[in-house]
């Protein structure tokens, strides 16, 4: 199953249930004209209904490439199962260190590019820019921005857990805004160093790469794409990430 996110942009995979709530497992698509573009490749957990999902949104059209944010379980669970059905994919990776070692049982390394943050690359009529990832669990992990859609994917970035029966809600069809309490649980859960961070820099290098480009929409891997109220969702990240240090710093000190 897929839904519509906006313009060519679709969003696949599903959730798993967990202690906090539902947490998602996204990949997004780009048709692109004919050269679909896929952002990460979701979790092994999913593929029955992954695969069946992204056949049915292609149609017929091979994807063209595979972004990697980075290359955790959830985000690469899939590659294998994609380069099996389309050999001829084309796999951009942020970091030369982990497609050498992760990704050539896989498929071949002239299949795999590996790109440097700043790079634009020129797809089918649309240009993605690769960003470093600002908030990672991974080293050489990016973001991704599309200029055409103006979504910016943001691998576990903006993450969020949700309720069962919102599990298809992008965040306009969600009574409220994600709040900060939300994206903190999530985030807190996600990047366990928060607690060792300069909330204020990382802060201020998140409004600089917003405020850099137009931004519409935010897809995290982790939550149904934001399609509202961009500076809002990137204010309640920010407080969330201010109050991260000192939550985290709370946990396992006594009462
Ligand atoms: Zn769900």
């Amino acid at each position: 199953m897929h839904s519509h996110v906006a313009g060519d942009l679709y969003q696949l995979g599903a959730c798993v249930p967990g202690e906090n709530g539902h947490e998602a497992v996204r990949v997004y698509v780009l048709e692109n004209a004919g050269q679909p573009v896929l952002i990460d490749c979701g979790s092994h957990l999913h593929r029955p209904e992954f695969m069946a999902g992204l056949e049915a949104l292609l149609k017929g059209v091979p994807p063209a490439y595979v972004f990697l944010t980075h290359s955790e379980l959830p985000h690469v669970g899939n590659l294998q199962r994609v380069a099996q059905r389309w050999p001829a994919v084309q796999v951009i990776v942020s970091n030369v260190m982990l497609p050498y070692i992760e990704i050539p049982p896989v498929l071949p390394l002239s299949q795999v590019t590996a790109v440097r943050p700043g790079t634009v690359l020129d797809v089918g009529g649309r240009k993605l820019v690769f960003l470093t990832a600002l908030l990672r669990d991974q080293p050489g992990s990016q973001w991704i921005y599309d200029t055409l859609t103006r979504a910016l994917f943001t691998g576990d970035a903006f993450g969020y857990y949700h309720a069962a029966g919102e599990c298809e809600a992008f965040s306009d069809q969600l009574p409220q805004d994600i709040s900060t309490a939300r994206f903190l649980r999530y985030h807190q859960n996600a990047f366990r160093f928060l607690r060792w961070t300069q909330p204020a820099r990382l802060n201020a290098d998140l409004a600089r790469l917003f405020h850099a480009r137009p931004i519409d929409i935010i897809c995290p891997t982790h939550g149904n794409a934001l399609r509202t109220n961009i500076s809002a969702h990137l204010h309640n990240v920010q407080s969330a990430l201010s109050s991260a240090r000192t939550a985290l710093q709370s946990i396992g000190q006594p009462a």
